[in-house]
């Protein structure tokens, strides 16, 4: 139980017995234990303490020997803010992958490369989260992507990116090849630069590459194909054309790339 500081107080003085030694210089504590003033000088009083003062005596009394209540665990929480925590670099967390590419334009295209390596790993991994929303038991993490397997194009007033890379399984270390699409439709100042993934799944040799190389033939007939992505290269893997929602106007996006 925690122990008051003694107060000097005319109570005190009479508990005791001892009023005729208090100094009248000596300060005491009133009813708060806060505030001091200036005791009465109990030596000089002549008369014996009122009713009421006897009261607040008992009262005093009471309250010093009650218990004192329970002390509050003490319960230590770390901080949550991101800048008080390792985020790693291109991964889902990494805010500042989004904006390290806006001061580049003095750089050449090679000492860009670790930037772009830096925000597409990112893209990767924001695809690896939506895939593992629907496949919790079938985890995998990123391993790499080439950039040049990325294609970044507007279709319909909106921007998208198509991209090929490589994850390897938690379990059985396996890697895998996947598709992503993301899509620039939300808060571009938000920690995802304002892409959010539409789809990203698991895709192979026998998948369908990208439909940009037809366009050398002319355009074809029917503009709209779901089936196929016209802006990407054949090299460029995706699963079936309904899954995902940019590229399918056949048409030529003006982007470059490997055909
Ligand atoms: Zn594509």
């Amino acid at each position: 139980m925690t122990s008051l500081p003694k107060a000097r107080t005319p109570a005190a003085a009479e508990l005791t017995g001892s009023g005729g030694g208090v100094s009248t210089a000596a300060p005491c504590w009133n009813g708060r234990l806060r505030t001091r003033k200036r005791c009465p000088d109990a030596s000089t009083s002549s008369s014996s303490p009122s009713p009421a003062f006897r009261r607040q005596t008992r009262k005093r009394r009471r309250d010093a020997s009650a218990p004192a209540p329970a002390a509050r665990a003490f319960v230590f929480k770390p901080s949550k803010k991101k800048s008080d925590q390792a985020v790693e670099i291109g991964s889902v967390d990494d805010a500042n992958a989004e904006f390290v590419t806006a001061s580049l334009f003095h750089l050449t295209q090679e000492e860009m490369l670790p930037y772009y390596n830096r925000l597409y790993k990112k893209r990767a991994n924001m695809g690896l989260a939506w895939y593992h929303e629907s496949n919790q038991e079938d985890r995998y993490e990123f391993t790499n992507v080439h950039l040049s397997d990325v294609y970044n194009f507007m279709d319909d007033g909106v921007c998208y990116m198509h991209m090929n890379f490589r994850a390897r399984n938690e379990a059985t270390r396996s890697e895998k090849l996947f598709f992503a699409e993301l899509a620039l439709t939300d808060n571009v100042f938000n920690q995802y630069g304002g892409y959010v993934t539409t789809t990203c799944s698991i895709v192979d040799d026998n998948c369908l590459g990208g439909m940009k190389h037809r366009l050398d033939d002319g355009l074809p007939t029917e503009r709209r194909d779901k089936q196929h992505c016209y802006v990407c290269s054949k090299d460029i893997k995706h699963p079936k054309g309904e899954s995902y929602k940019g590229g399918h106007y056949a048409e030529n996006y003006c982007v470059d790339g490997d055909d």
